[in-house]
């Protein structure tokens, strides 16, 4: 893996979505800093992905303590939890991270995601269902 200061990406939330994007980086010949805040999910990917750390990413300190303000690149994974990845959006644009991509679950998530500092923000699951329907149709196609 290359350095932090070119490559690295910081991921934050192993659920499914975390860990598979984790991996996908990771693949790619990124240097990845996992974090959650699940001692057991830290435990679960810590064979599989480089460097895991068990951390609540709302707490700034615990942020700057493991060196995420050296890093370009933090992508908020948390899904489920609005008030846990608005807070992490916050203590990370605190520390002044020039690229913060977060997750959505809905379009109100995602206007305060922006309204906190959040540079980028995906929604996996209406993506990923627009792409399936569009996959579907487009095979469909090539019956007629
Ligand atoms: P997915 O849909 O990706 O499977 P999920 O529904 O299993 O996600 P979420 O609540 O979206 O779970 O959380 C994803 C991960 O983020 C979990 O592993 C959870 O422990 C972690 N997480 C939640 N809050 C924090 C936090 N404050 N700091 C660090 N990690 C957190």
């Amino acid at each position: 893996a290359r350095h932090s200061d070119d490559a690295g990406v910081v991921v934050i939330g192993l659920g499914r979505f975390g860990y598979h994007l984790a991996g996908a980086l990771a693949r790619l010949d990124h240097e990845v800093l996992a974090i959650d805040r699940d001692p057991a999910r830290v435990q679960r990917w810590s064979a599989e992905l480089d460097r895991v750390v068990q951390a609540d990413a709302t707490e700034e300190v615990a942020l700057r303590q493991l060196g995420v303000a050296d890093f370009a690149r933090v992508v908020v994974a948390i899904g489920a939890s609005v008030e846990a990845s608005v807070l992490t959006v916050l203590a990370l644009t605190e520390l002044g991270i020039p690229q913060i991509w977060a997750r959505a679950t809905s379009e109100k998530h995602a206007k305060i995601l922006h309204s906190v500092g959040a540079h980028h923000v995906v929604f996996p699951e209406a993506e990923t269902g627009e792409r399936v329907a569009h996959l579907i149709v487009s095979r469909m196609l090539d019956f007629i």
